[in-house]
This record gives C-alpha cells, sequence and structure tokens, in this order.
C-alpha cells in the first residue's frame, strides 16, 4: 500500500479560515460518490456500472430528488464560528451539534469576531443588508466595538476573579460576537439543504461565508459528481459569494 496522501486525505489535513477567528476543520468522512450510486443499487448488490453509468445515475437520483441514497454519506467538521452565526447554524435540526459551551473552558480576550465592514439595513427588506458604512465611519465604529469588547471581558475577568461561576460570568460577554468551536455532523443529503438556503444571497453574509468554505474546500472535492449535480439541478442561478 502506499504511503502518498490521496486527495481524500488532505481534505483532513487542512484547516480553512473563515471570517477574521473562525475555521473549518474536516473531522470524519463516510462514503463518496460511489457509495451513493451502490446505496441506490441495493438490489443490485451495489455492483459499479462503470464510471459513465454510474455518474448518470446519481445525477438522475438528485434530479428526480431520489434523497434516501445521499443519506449514506456524512461529513463530520469542527468549526469555529461566531455565535450570530451558531444562532442561525443550529435552525438546522438535521444536523447533530456538540458545542463548545463557555461553562467548562473559560473565554479568552481574542474571543470576539470583528467584522471588516459594516453593512446597512437594506430599506425594502428587514432581514437584509445592502451595501457598506464609508470607511471613516466604519473605522470609528470598529473602534467603538473593540472598546466596548474589552470593557466586556474585563468585566468577565472581575467576575471570575470576585468566584462568580463561569456559566454566569459569561453574561458580560457580547453574546452574539463570542466564538465557539463545536463539532457538528450531518449527511449529504440535509448538508445540501443548508447549502442551498445559506449559500444563497440572501443568508446573512457570516453564515454564507461558512456555507461556501464548506463546498468549496469540502463537499466539492469530496463529492465531485454530487457538486456537478447540485450546480446543475438544486442552484443553477445561485449567485456568486459577493453577490
Ligand atoms: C434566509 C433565511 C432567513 C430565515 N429567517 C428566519 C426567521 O426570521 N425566523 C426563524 O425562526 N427562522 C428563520 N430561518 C430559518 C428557517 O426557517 C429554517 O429553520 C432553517 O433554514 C432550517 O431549514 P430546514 O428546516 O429546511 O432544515 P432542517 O431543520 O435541517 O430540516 C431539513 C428538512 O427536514 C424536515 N424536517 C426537519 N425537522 C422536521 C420536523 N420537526 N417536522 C417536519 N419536518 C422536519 C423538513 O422537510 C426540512 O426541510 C431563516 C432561514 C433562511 C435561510
Amino acid at each position: 500500500m502506499s504511503d502518498t496522501p490521496t486527495p481524500r486525505d488532505e481534505l483532513f489535513n487542512r484547516r480553512v479560515p473563515v471570517l477574521d477567528k473562525g475555521w473549518i476543520e474536516l473531522q470524519d468522512l463516510m462514503g463518496d460518490d460511489l457509495a451513493i450510486v451502490n446505496a441506490a443499487r441495493v438490489s443490485f448488490l451495489g455492483e459499479s456500472k462503470g464510471s459513465e453509468k454510474d455518474k448518470k445515475l446519481l445525477f438522475y437520483l438528485l434530479k428526480h430528488r431520489h434523497t434516501s441514497p445521499f443519506e449514506q454519506v456524512e461529513f463530520k467538521f469542527r468549526v469555529r464560528a461566531p455565535l450570530v452565526t451558531w444562532w442561525q447554524w443550529v435552525r438546522h435540526r438535521t444536523w447533530s451539534v456538540n458545542a463548545q459551551s463557555g461553562r467548562y473552558t473559560p473565554f479568552e480576550e481574542g474571543d470576539f469576531y470583528v467584522p471588516d465592514a459594516w453593512r446597512l439595513q437594506s430599506p425594502d427588506n428587514k432581514q437584509a443588508s445592502l451595501g457598506e458604512l464609508d470607511a471613516d465611519r466604519a473605522a470609528d465604529l470598529t473602534g467603538k466595538l473593540l472598546a466596548h469588547y474589552e470593557h466586556s471581558y474585563r468585566l468577565y475577568q472581575e467576575a471570575i476573579e470576585a468566584g462568580v461561576a463561569r456559566e454566569m460570568a459569561r453574561m458580560f460577554l457580547p453574546g452574539f460576537a463570542v466564538y465557539y468551536t463545536w463539532v457538528v455532523k450531518v449527511d449529504a443529503h440535509n448538508l445540501m439543504n443548508f447549502l442551498r438556503l445559506r449559500m444563497a444571497p440572501d443568508a446573512q453574509y457570516e453564515i454564507r461565508a461558512y456555507a461556501w468554505a464548506i463546498y468549496e474546500h469540502f463537499f466539492k472535492p469530496a463529492l465531485p459528481w454530487t457538486a456537478e449535480a447540485f450546480e446543475k439541478f438544486i442552484i443553477p442561478t445561485l449567485g456568486p459569494m459577493a453577490g
């Protein structure tokens, strides 16, 4: 057996940076494109019919929403993301999650999300942003945000030093901005549902950054045929990350 790492091995050796302090790593992966095809062919004892026919069958399955074979592939990620992102991520009930809670591990000074731009509220869509604040006002607001983090963190430390339990001291922290590291697991069918919703231009920028990173760095290289079919049948009009 060769010791040369395969493209699949390389998926496990990368930490993909997201936002200012976040990242995603792949911890485990069960199955590949062929596993999906073989699950659909279970009545034929999982025999491959050659890659051209296998790929055609996979495209047929996704086109006609025969989704259960895609549930045979599972991804497990370790993700560091701010709470503003987790808040949206956990709405996807088909993911299994294990969360760093802040009850056991103390937070550190640098555990807060600092956005690189201040998006403006869209005038006609309550859930959307449109454009960015000008550079001078943005720099002023960022300075105030950093001062707010510093002040909150000092109060947090003061409570810890007074002997208060970490589970209560964390109330001093700016909740939405705190980074947490979670382990999350999902099958390929439900991951595609997450990607369809969260890569879309109407999803919040922060979670879109994570969805695109998962798609480009893990989903696409792990399941190239599925990704091709996904782009053809599920998200044909998806805009670019910046769109
Ligand atoms: C742009 C955007 C804006 C959003 N805004 C809001 C908002 O303002 N407020 C808000 O509360 N949420 C909001 N959400 C969250 C949204 O309502 C969904 O909860 C989230 O996108 C998860 O989608 P899902 O249910 O398809 O995924 P999952 O929970 O992963 O479920 C996948 C599929 O499994 C099935 N399923 C899972 N659990 C059940 C169940 N208990 N019963 C029946 N079927 C089930 C459904 O078919 C579902 O589509 C928003 C989402 C997006 C993308």
